[in-house]
C-alpha cells in the first residue's frame, strides 16, 4: 500500500480536536518553521517539493509565493480557497471535516514564509457545518499559542478568519473571490494585475485551494526529497482522488500523484457494478475533457493529463458506465455552465445560454440536423475570448463530448 501522509490519522467518528491531533505529531511541522527555519529556507523547501496546486491549475506553490513582494511594508493576505464548486469534486470538505488543524497549520507555514499577519478562509456557502468546526479549531488553535499573538513563543503573530460565500461556482476562481471577500458580486477581475501584486482590498495576496496547504506540514517536517519520493519528479506528493459516479466504492482516495486512472477506478474504487462495461471517465472535475475506455491508462498528474488531451484539474473523477446516456450528460453538462455564467462577458454569458436552449430542444425531441456543429461553433467561439478560465472551462468539455460521442447524440 502506497504512503499515505494527508489521511493518515482521519478518525471516521469526526474532526481531531487540537490535541488529538498534536498527540500525533500535529504542528510541529510550523514548530520547525517558526524556530529553526527563516521565511526563505521555507520557501526554498516548497519550491524545491514541485508542491503543485491541488486547486484546478496546478501552478507551482513555491513559484506562486515568490511573485509577493516581500520589501513591500505594506500588508498582505492570504486567502484559502475552500470553495470547492466543481462538480464532482469533494476532497477538500474531507479535510475540512476531519482533520481542520492540517489545514491551519499549512496557513501557519505559509504566512510565516511570505510574512503574513492576516488570513481568509473562503468557505463555500453550502459547507456550513464545516465552517463552523473550522471556527471552533481557529478559537482551539488561538487557546493552545498555535495562532494569534506570537505563535508558540516565535515573535510571529497570525489572524485567521472564516468567510462564507453564497454558493457560487464562479467564487472559485481567485479573483472572483476576492471580490466577494471584500463584499462585491463575485465577479472575476481583469488579470494582470494579478492577486499576488493587486489581491485583497488592493494589496498583494497568496491564494491557494485547502489540499495545496494540507500538504506544507509534512514538506517542512520531513523535507522535499521526501515529498517527491511520494510522487512524481516534477509533481511531488500525494493527492486526494474525489471518485463518484457508476463505481462500486465511491470516495475519496489518497493515493500518489501519477498512479493511473485505471488503478484508482478498479482497484481502489470497487470497479463498476456487475455487468456493467465502462463506457467514459471525467478524470479532473466537470471542466476536464472526457476519455474513452482505451485512454484510461493514464498517470494522473498534471503533465500526463494535458499532454492525453484532458487536465487533472480538481483530480474529480466522474465515472459513466454503459447504462448512462451521453444525451443526459451532455444535458447536465451544460445546464450546469449557463446557470453558472456570471454574466460579465459576452462569448460566455450569451455561448453557455444558447447551447443550453439547443440542448434542451434536441432532447426534447426538436432536434435540427447541424445542431451539433452549431453547438461546437458557439463552444470555439467561447475558448481563449472571455474574461476568465470560466469560457474555456465549459466549452472544452462540450466539445470532448461532441467530438467522441457523436453517434450517440444524433441518434
Ligand atoms: Fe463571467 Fe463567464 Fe466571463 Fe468568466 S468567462 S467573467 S464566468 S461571463
Amino acid at each position: 500500500m502506497a504512503e499515505k501522509y494527508l489521511t493518515r490519522s482521519f478518525d471516521p467518528a469526526g474532526p481531531r480536536s487540537f490535541k488529538t491531533y498534536a498527540d500525533t505529531g500535529g504542528y510541529s511541522g510550523a514548530r520547525k518553521a517558526l524556530a529553526e527555519m527563516t521565511p526563505a529556507m521555507v520557501m526554498g523547501e516548497v519550491k524545491a517539493a514541485h508542491l503543485r496546486g491541488r486547486g484546478g491549475a496546478g501552478f507551482p506553490a513555491g513559484l506562486k509565493w515568490g511573485f509577493i513582494p516581500q520589501a513591500s511594508p505594506a500588508p498582505k493576505y492570504l486567502c484559502v480557497n475552500a470553495d470547492e464548486g466543481e462538480p464532482g469534486t469533494f476532497k477538500d470538505r474531507y479535510i475540512l471535516a476531519h482533520d481542520p488543524h492540517l489545514l491551519l497549520e499549512g496557513v501557519v507555514i505559509v504566512s510565516y514564509a511570505v510574512g503574513i499577519h492576516k488570513a481568509y478562509v473562503y468557505v463555500r456557502g453550502e459547507y456550513e457545518e464545516l465552517a463552523r468546526r473550522l471556527e471552533e479549531a481557529i478559537s482551539e488553535a488561538v487557546s493552545q499559542g498555535a495562532l494569534g499573538e506570537n505563535i508558540f513563543g516565535s515573535g510571529f503573530s497570525l489572524n485567521v478568519l472564516v468567510h462564507r460565500g453564497a454558493g457560487a461556482y464562479i467564487c472559485g476562481e481567485e479573483t472572483a473571490l476576492l471580490e466577494s471577500l471584500e463584499g462585491y458580486r463575485g465577479q472575476p477581475r481583469l488579470k494582470p494585475p494579478f492577486p499576488a501584486s493587486v489581491g485583497l482590498f488592493g494589496n498583494s495576496t497568496v491564494i491557494n485551494n485547502v489540499e495545496t496547504l494540507a500538504n506544507l506540514p509534512g514538506i517542512i517536517l520531513h523535507g522535499a526529497d521526501w515529498f517527491l519520493g511520494l510522487g512524481k519528479p516534477k509533481d511531488g506528493g500525494t493527492r486526494l482522488y474525489s471518485v463518484s459516479g457508476s463505481v462500486v466504492k465511491p470516495g475519496v482516495y489518497e493515493l500518489p500523484t501519477g498512479t493511473s486512472l485505471r488503478e484508482i477506478i478498479f482497484t481502489h474504487a470497487g470497479g463498476l457494478a456487475p455487468g456493467r462495461t465502462l463506457k467514459a471517465v471525467i478524470p479532473g472535475g466537470l471542466s476536464s475533457a472526457i476519455l474513452l475506455p482505451g485512454e484510461i491508462d493514464v498517470a494522473m498528474d498534471c503533465d500526463s493529463l494535458a499532454a492525453a488531451g484532458s487536465m487533472i484539474g480538481s483530480a474529480g473523477i466522474i465515472v459513466i458506465d454503459d447504462g448512462v446516456s451521453m444525451k443526459t450528460v451532455l444535458d447536465r453538462v451544460t445546464k450546469f455552465y449557463a446557470h453558472e455564467s456570471c454574466g460579465q462577458c459576452t462569448p460566455c454569458r450569451v455561448g453557455t445560454s444558447w447551447i443550453r436552449r439547443i440542448v434542451r430542444r434536441m432532447n426534447g425531441g426538436g432536434r435540427r440536423a447541424d445542431d451539433l456543429d452549431r453547438i461546437a461553433r458557439l463552444a470555439e467561439a467561447m475558448k481563449g475570448r472571455t474574461f476568465c478560465p470560466f469560457g474555456d472551462a465549459a466549452a472544452l468539455p462540450v466539445l470532448a463530448l461532441i467530438g467522441k460521442f457523436r453517434t450517440e447524440l444524433e441518434g
